[in-house]
């Protein structure tokens, strides 16, 4: 091992390299000790040596490290300020650079003690401005004891010869909360960030800036260094974006990788972009597992949901980190669960998403008919949703809902300053999508994502609120009385969109032969994550009857006693002037699904009238076709 400890003049190099030299018990050069007489005078006298100067200098000491690294190694104290001499020291790939680094102040006192020496102090200020701080070795502050400074070095060399257990790529959000969670209960990580330019530098070093109790994390920003310090099998966790970013970190990786190792993708990704990953990665033996993690940071921090898929033994290497940082549920089991094969676990986590559309929606919506209908202030709806948080209305998405409307700003609510444009980024419109290509009717939580692109259309809003001009009512109606029926409205709006939501599973799931498992999917949505319930808690049991909430006892009671005070709700709302496109749907979709006979026999007539498209009928055998000449 060849160490080369380095930095400007007076900043401990020889004090540190001796010491240190010693404690591994490697020989100590000096590089001063190989100047010849003319560069020692120069320095004595304050010039600063140049390149003829120092070149030949460097490459006699490179020879004499040449000579130690065959050898046991050698502990090496030298300036080498710039890239250029460091390079000509580059004897050897096994080299530990390790820069003393302290403030100007502190190392121009240390010269102002030193005593004989043949460096003049004055070249302390050109020192500092060539020295060029490379991205790569050790950085170690000068501000401790020479003791202390060679024991932190000593730990440091430990901390890289000792494999991590588990990588994660991305330093985002979700990332490093992920890795802190992991480094909280014991696992040794490796962290990486990708290194760009001027813009992404330093990334996974700056979390261990922020976070200096976590020895045991390494940093990276070198791929490959990162993939050399996970022990095998290698377990990577990628957190970013959904799309292109996984595919290029997936082929940067493979190179990387062997039979064997392990690859996550916890992002958001489309579940048939999973499959095909799936499929490449499998043809090269690496195992993927597409996770879903829901939970935010705080949950990613604290402890997510987390819905793993795809290779199974992959899943059985990872099940135990993975359950170390989900959140527990009632019984204290970790929410983790393996969901099923291929795409699944990240179809199973668009679904959680899109159930949040319509959750997040729907509260939206009730909110607005307190606040425009009812004409109730933020607090007082606070108070009202907090009632509500003590019934079996209770969620996560309820409960942050009250936070935010006792946010005040100068006097004034602060919801009322936030600008009513939401975006819809990917897995509400995917599964959206699916459901048209299943046949899988989904408009209520498909309005959610409606109403956020009709919410992004805000210059054509302004513009035909202007033209139209539109009467808005405000209620003229008991609002305790209208309260109660609004609860029961919401009620049986979140019943259905947990319904279609899981409907959705259902079709996909029996299509593609996932056999998921809804009682516990729900488990592990009871906790952690964003959809997080009493309601989620409840489907649990439910769905280990039946796999439609729709046909369970308890839910036809409740549906039927909330059935009229949603069509109340909803028809006050239309007829006062208040768009509410997920209560409404809901309503729609409850009536839809209990009609026996619906008009769709008509769509049929005329599509037989039109197109000779036959139609069958109900007094006939279901599997014969007729067609009839409409016009005769
Ligand atoms: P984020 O804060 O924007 O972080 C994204 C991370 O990905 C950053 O470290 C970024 O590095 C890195 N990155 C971006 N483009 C990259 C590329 N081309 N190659 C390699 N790395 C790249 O995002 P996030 O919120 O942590 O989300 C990460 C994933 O988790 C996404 O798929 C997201 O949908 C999903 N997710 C997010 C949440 C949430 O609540 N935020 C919840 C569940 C799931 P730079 O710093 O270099 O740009």
């Amino acid at each position: 091992m060849i160490i080369i400890v380095y930095g400007v003049t007076g900043c401990g190099k020889s004090t540190i390299g001796e010491l240190l030299a010693n404690k591994m018990e490697l020989p100590f050069l000096d590089a001063d000790d190989f100047h010849p007489k003319s560069n020692k005078t120069k320095m004595n006298a304050g010039i600063p040596l140049d390149d003829e100067d120092r070149i030949p200098w460097l490459r006699n000491v490179a020879k004499k490290l040449q000579d130690a690294a065959k050898e046991k190694g050698a502990v090496l104290a030298c300036s080498a300020l710039n890239e250029k001499y460091r390079n000509i020291l580059k004897v050897t790939s096994n080299i530990e650079w390790v820069l003393l680094d302290g403030k100007k102040s502190l190392v121009e006192k240390r010269l102002g003690d030193r005593v004989g020496h043949f460096m003049n102090p004055a070249l302390l200020a050109s020192q500092m401005e060539a020295l060029e701080v490379p991205d790569y070795g050790l950085k170690v502050t000068i501000d401790s004891s020479p003791e202390k400074i060679v024991q932190d070095i000593i730990k440091n060399f430990k901390k890289m010869e000792s494999k991590s257990d588990f990588g994660v790529i991305g330093m985002g959000v979700m990332g490093k909360s992920l890795a802190l969670n992991l480094a909280d209960n014991g696992v040794n990580i490796s962290i990486y960030n990708r290194y760009v330019e001027g813009k992404e530098e330093g990334v996974a070093a700056k979390v261990l800036e922020e976070n200096p109790a976590y020895l045991t994390i390494q940093p990276f920003e070198n791929i490959s260094e990162f993939v050399a310090s996970l022990s095998s099998p290698k377990s990577i966790l990628l957190m970013i974006p959904a799309g292109k970013a996984v595919d290029l970190q997936i082929q940067e990786l493979i190179p990387l990788l062997n039979e064997g190792d392990i690859i996550i993708d916890g992002g958001n990704s489309f579940y048939k972009d999973t499959i095909q990953r799936s499929e490449l990665l499998k043809e090269k033996g690496i195992l993927f597992v597409g996770t879903g993690v829901s939970g935010g940071e705080e949950g990613a921090r604290r402890g997510p949901s987390i819905m793993p898929g795809g290779d199974k033994e992959g899943f059985s290497k990872i099940e135990g980190f993975l359950e170390k940082i989900a959140a527990k549920d009632f019984q204290g089991n970790p929410c983790v669960t393996y969901v099923g094969p291929g795409g699944s676990g990240h179809f199973v986590k668009m679904v959680h998403n899109s159930i949040e559309y319509g959750e997040m929606q729907a509260i939206a919506e009730v909110y607005s008919m307190m606040r425009n209908y009812l004409q109730l202030d933020p607090i007082k709806i606070a108070s009202i949703f907090e009632k509500w948080m003590d019934s079996d209305l209770s969620s996560y998405l309820l409960e942050i809902t009250i936070d935010i409307l006792r946010k005040y700003e100068n006097g004034e609510p602060l919801i009322d300053k936030i600008l009513d444009q939401a975006a819809q980024k990917g897995t509400g419109g995917w599964s959206l999508n699916t459901a048209l290509e299943y046949g899988v009717p989904y408009g209520v939580l498909g309005e959610a994502v409606m109403a956020r692109n009709l919410s992004a259309r805000k210059g054509l809003r302004m513009i035909s609120s202007g033209l139209y001009d539109l009467e808005r009512f405000p209620g003229i109606e008991d609002v305790d009385n209208f309260l109660d029926k609004l609860q029961a409205a919401y009620q049986a709006t979140r019943i259905i969109n947990h319904e279609v939501g899981f409907s959705l599973m259902l079709e996909v799931s029996e299509k593609n032969n996932w056999a998921l498992n809804f009682s516990e999917i729900a488990r592990i949505w009871t906790n952690g994550c964003i959809i997080r319930s009493k309601l989620m808690e409840e489907l649990v049991e439910i769905f280990k009857e039946s796999n439609h909430i729709l046909l369970n006892y308890e839910a036809i009671i409740a549906l039927k006693s909330y059935q009229g005070d949603l069509s109340y709700v909803v028809g006050q709302a239309l007829q006062n002037g208040f768009a509410v496109p997920v209560l409404s749907n809901a309503i729609n979709y409850l009536l839809g699904v209990t009609t026996a006979n619906s008009p769709a026999n008509l769509i049929q007539a005329q599509r037989d009238y039109f197109g000779a498209h036959t139609y069958r009928r109900n007094d006939k055998d279901a599997d014969q076709a007729f067609h009839t000449n409409w016009k005769e």
